[in-house]
C-alpha cells in the first residue's frame, strides 16, 4: 500500500500526508500476539487513512487497545476524538497535564490557531473525548501490547506535556517532537510557542540517550538509526539555536526586527524544511524560542 512501510515484523509507519506533503507526517502501527497499538494520531484528516489502512492489514476495529499519544498538539492528537469513535475498545494514553484538552478542545484548538496563523485549516480540528476513554500519564507508567513493554518517558521541552513511548525488547523510541523533527537524515528544530523550554529539552534528550536506543522513530519523519549521535546532535543544534536568536534579540531589541533579521540569516533559513510553509514554520519556531527567552528573562 502506498505510503505504508514496514519497519519490522509487527511495525509499521503510515505516511498521513500532513498538510498534503508526502513524507513530513507520520502513524505507526504496533502489532503483537493479536493486540494492536497506534502511536500518534495524525490530524483528524489523517482519521480515514489509518482506519483504511488499518482495514487493509487485515486489523480488525475491535483489536485495538491503545492509541499512544506523545503529546496533544494537533499534528500528533488532532486526530484522536475521530478515532475513539471508530475503534470501540481503544483507550487514548496521554500525560496528565494534556487531558483537560482533549476532554474539551476549545483552549488547544485556539491556542493552535495563534501559533499558526492562516495554515489553521491544515490542522483540521478536534472532537472531545470521553474521560473514561483516556488513561492519563506521568511518566514511569508501563503497558503491555502483546508480550511487549511499552514504557511511557517523561520528555518535556518541546510541551510539559510530552512523553515519549520506549521499547526495550526491541530497543525503540517513538520521540514525537521530543528530539527534533528528521527529513531526509538531517536534524530541524521544533520549538514552537507557548511552552518551549531549552532546558528541560537538554535533560529530555540526556534521558532518552541514557536508554541506549537502537533506533528512534521520529514522528516527522521515520526511523533514526544512529541514536547516540541524533540525540548528541539535536543537543548541540538547540543550544547554538537558542544562542542565535538570543543575539539578535539582542542587538534588535525588539522581537519583531529580530525575527524579520533572523529569516534573512542564511544560517537560519537552511532550517526552514519546507518550501511553501517555509516562513510559517520557521517563523513558529523562532516564536517559541523568543517566549522562551522573555519567560526566562521574567
Ligand atoms: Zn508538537
Amino acid at each position: 500500500m502506498e505510503g505504508l512501510e514496514k519497519l519490522r515484523e509487527g511495525l509499521c509507519f503510515l505516511d498521513t500526508y500532513q498538510f498534503g506533503i508526502p513524507r513530513y507526517g507520520g502513524v505507526y502501527i504496533l502489532y503483537e500476539g493479536g493486540e494492536v497499538a497506534l502511536i500518534e494520531a495524525g490530524t483528524s484528516l489523517a482519521t480515514p487513512r489509518v482506519l483504511g489502512t488499518l482495514g487493509n492489514l487485515g486489523i480488525k476495529r475491535a483489536t485495538v487497545r491503545y492509541l499512544f499519544l506523545t503529546h496533544i498538539h494537533l499534528d500528533h492528537a488532532g486526530g484522536a476524538g475521530t478515532l475513539v469513535h471508530e475503534l470501540p475498545e481503544v483507550q487514548v494514553v496521554v500525560h496528565e497535564r494534556g487531558v483537560k484538552h482533549l476532554i474539551d478542545p476549545t483552549n488547544l484548538l485556539a491556542s493552535v490557531r495563534e501559533a499558526v496563523g492562516k495554515k489553521f485549516p491544515l490542522y483540521g480540528t478536534a472532537v472531545p473525548i470521553s474521560p473514561d476513554r483516556l488513561i492519563p500519564v506521568t511518566g514511569v507508567e508501563s503497558f503491555r501490547v502483546g508480550k511487549l513493554e511499552v514504557k511511557v518517558i517523561p520528555s518535556p521541552g518541546h510541551a510539559p506535556h510530552h512523553v515519549c513511548y520506549f521499547l526495550p525488547q526491541k530497543g525503540e523510541i517513538f520521540t514525537g517532537d521530543a528530539a527534533g523533527l528528521y527529513f531526509k537524515g538531517q536534524l530541524y528544530p521544533t520549538t514552537p510557542p507557548p511552552s518551549f523550554d531549552l532546558e528541560r529539552s537538554l535533560e529530555t534528550l540526556d534521558r532518552l540517550a541514557a536508554l541506549r536506543p537502537e533506533v528512534l522513530l521520529y514522528t516527522h519523519y521515520g526511523p533514526g538509526k544512529d541514536p547516540a549521535r541524533l540525540l548528541k546532535e539535536y543537543k548541540e543544534f538547540l543550544c547554538w539555536w537558542v544562542k542565535k536568536i538570543e543575539a539578535a534579540r539582542v542587538s534588535f531589541g525588539d522581537e519583531w526586527r529580530a525575527l524579520e533579521r533572523l529569516f534573512s540569516d542564511p544560517e537560519v533559513e537552511r532550517f526552514s524544511y519546507r518550501s511553501d510553509h517555509e516562513k510559517g514554520e520557521l517563523s513558529m519556531n523562532i516564536r517559541g524560542v523568543l517566549r522562551y527567552l522573555s519567560r526566562r528573562a521574567a
